[in-house]
């Protein structure tokens, strides 16, 4: 376990500059302006906590992948308002944070003010984790908090290398809470331990679902991964979206999968994305081969939702079809609704994912589910490895 924030005592926090790297990386709609600030309110216990003891919050994050260099359409002059908002302290902007610029920034203003350096990923050195660039971050603050619970799977320079040159490093409170929702699920869950996995990003989830078939009692698989499943199995999935080149491990998993492994038995399918009104039910191995499929079926919906109601802890990761578009999201809400009800009779729930969270909080149970994960490959990779990059940085208790 790292030192966590909480362990710091007031001294070493009032009057200090804390340089804290936040999770910000939000959408932005054609405006510039946050749809969904859902990651900048997970940061406000952290932030309340260090304003309360008198530390001067200096905050660090990324936004999109600007690759090193400045974008003006990636810059977080909205993120600084939308936290000036929610906070309701001010918030300055200051330029980026390897700057002599930034670092008097750091030192002026009065006590309760916020600073938000400017994107981190417009310096060259950041995803590369150079060592002096590291350093030099590290002039903003006096003490080091990592809050950005969804960088924490990158060794960037900003996440793994500043703590490096900065003590006391410590993880923040979002980040404490995520470990902790983590762990119940990772060490010595209660059983039945069941295991959604859906989405799109296959080839990244596979050493994961692999390392889940060990340890979870059932694992059920949907969205275009349960496509590539099938396609592995020899089923013929037509127009289907599907990684060809997780096929493989598709396959090796299906082999060890046994009983514990559930694919859909039956999809909704249609010409295309955009065709909801041609949207029917076929049986898995009855896919026709111009049309696609996009969404679980009624009977494979009814299926997981009976092994969900049995589970004593549940993790989901991706949505079960193309749930941006009804009718493709019924599937996922359908399952969302389970998970929900599941928490209610007493399981623990966890769902992490960007897309998982969002379809948890539009089918109206986000407050239901015991923990949304605010980060999607860090919550699967820490699953995984009991660790994060970001993490073994940090000073060790
Ligand atoms: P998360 O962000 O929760 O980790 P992913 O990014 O892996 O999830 O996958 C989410 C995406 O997968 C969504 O955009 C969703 O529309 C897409 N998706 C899920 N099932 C299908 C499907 N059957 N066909 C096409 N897209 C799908
Ligand atoms: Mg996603």
């Amino acid at each position: 376990m790292t030192r966590r924030l909480r362990d710091l005592e007031v001294p070493e926090l009032r009057g200090k500059r804390a340089l804290v790297r936040v999770d910000y990386n939000v959408p932005l709609d054609d405006q510039g302006e946050v749809v969904d600030d859902t990651r900048i309110r997970a940061s406000l216990p952290t932030l309340r906590y260090l304003l309360e003891r008198g530390a001067r919050p200096v905050l660090l994050s990324h936004l999109g992948r600007p690759g090193g260099a400045p974008d003006p359409s990636l810059s977080l002059a909205p993120v600084a308002r939308a936290l000036e908002r929610i906070l309701g302290e001010a918030v300055r902007l200051a330029g980026p944070a390897d700057t002599d610029d930034a670092v008097e920034a750091s030192r002026e203003g009065p006590p309760g003010t916020v600073l938000l350096a400017e994107n981190v990923r417009f310096l060259p050195g950041e995803t590369s984790n150079d060592p002096d660039l590291a350093r030099r971050m590290a002039r903003l603050g006096d003490l080091y908090v990592n809050d950005a619970f969804g960088a924490c799977h990158r060794a960037h320079a900003s996440t793994a290398g500043l703590p490096r040159f900065l003590r006391p490093a410590v993880a923040g409170l979002l980040v404490e809470r995520e470990l902790e929702a983590l762990d119940a699920v990772r060490e010595a869950p209660d059983r039945p331990l069941v295991v959604l996995f859906g989405g799109a990003k296959i080839g990244d989830k596979i050493p994961l679902l692999e390392d889940f078939l060990d340890r979870a009692d059932r694992v059920l698989v949907g969205g275009a991964m349960a496509n590539t499943f099938l396609k592995a199995a020899g089923e013929e999935v037509g127009a289907s979206l599907v990684e060809e080149d997780a096929l493989e491990g598709a396959g090796r998993l299906l082999e060890r999968g046994g009983e514990t492994l559930a694919l859909p038995t039956d999809l909704v399918v249609a010409p295309d994305e955009e065709a909801g009104e041609a949207a029917r039910a076929v049986a898995s191995d009855d896919v026709p081969p111009d049309e696609m499929a996009l969404d679980i079926g009624p009977a494979t919906r009814e299926a997981y939702a009976g092994a969900i109601a049995e589970a004593r802890t549940v993790f989901w990761n991706g949505p079960m079809g193309y749930f941006e578009r009804e009718p493709f999201d019924a599937g996922t809400v359908a399952v969302a609704r389970a998970v929900a009800k599941a928490s209610l009779g007493g399981a623990f729930t966890v769902v992490g994912g960007g897309d998982s969270a969002a379809a948890v909080r539009r089918a109206g149970v986000a407050d239901r589910i015991s923990h949304v994960s605010t980060g999607g490959g860090a919550a699967l990779e820490y699953l995984a490895r009991g660790t994060l990059p970001a993490l073994e940085a940090l000073e060790p208790t």
